[in-house]
């Protein structure tokens, strides 16, 4: 996924969701990171379901895709309100393997991904199982750094679209971590607030140690 180049597609895929008008605005937001005192912020509840609204929508799956990532907050583009964008963008299986042009080395081969815009608007949590998933999780506010964390398998999720609809649904797999990953952002919480401290100071020498050498 890392390696294939998302944003050509893009314009394409985000047609079907918005209207022609939002794309023409479209633009790739700084997104924050650590130790931004942003990030901490709880974001408050989205009352008004407008074309503002939509263009911010429209920003964060540019945003995201252009990293490239899986999910983004609004707080991670400086906007404290309770939306947010997934896209965990599977294999798609029907694709003929394209040639990579992204990575050096020998040549070799990637499946092409399926785009599955998803977006969350004011998302509540509902009967969170008692069984935990693991997984490495990564997060653009975070760069580079990985880490295992346990979230429960699976929720029943409620939340709102873009137009102010409410949707429910039971979600498990990395659909289940994606969503509360990117639901704890709007509680100012970050992946690595869930590992011990040691486990996270270590991550953010790691991340400062990178800084450094790039
Ligand atoms: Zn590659
Ligand atoms: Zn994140």
């Amino acid at each position: 996924m890392l390696c294939s180049n998302l944003s050509e597609t893009l314009g394409n895929d985000l047609d079907e969701v918005f209207p022609e008008t939002y794309l023409t605005a479209m633009a790739i937001r700084e997104i924050l990171e650590v130790p931004d005192p942003r990030l901490k912020q709880v974001s408050t509840p989205v009352e008004t379901f407008d074309d503002e609204l939509k263009a911010l929508i429209a920003d964060l799956f540019e945003t995201m895709y252009d990293a490239p990532g899986i999910g983004l907050a609004a707080i991670q583009v400086g906007v404290p309100l309770r939306a947010l964008v997934i896209d965990l963008q599977p294999d798609d299986p029907d694709a003929e393997p394209e040639l990579c042009e992204a990575h050096g080395g020998h040549a070799h081969y990637h499946q092409p991904v399926k785009r599955e815009p998803r977006v969350f608007i004011n998302p509540e949590i509902l009967d969170p199982s008692e069984d935990l998933n693991i997984y490495s999780e990564g997060c653009l506010s975070v760069p580079e750094i990985y880490a295992e964390v346990e979230r429960p398998a699976r929720i029943r999720a409620r939340w709102q679209d873009e137009d102010g609809k409410t949707h429910e649904e039971v979600m498990d797999g990395l659909m289940a971590t994606a969503l509360q990953h990117e639901m704890d952002h709007l509680e100012g919480i970050l992946f690595i607030d869930h590992l011990s401290r040691l486990k996270r100071q270590m991550a953010l020498k790691k991340l400062e140690k990178l800084r450094k050498a790039a």
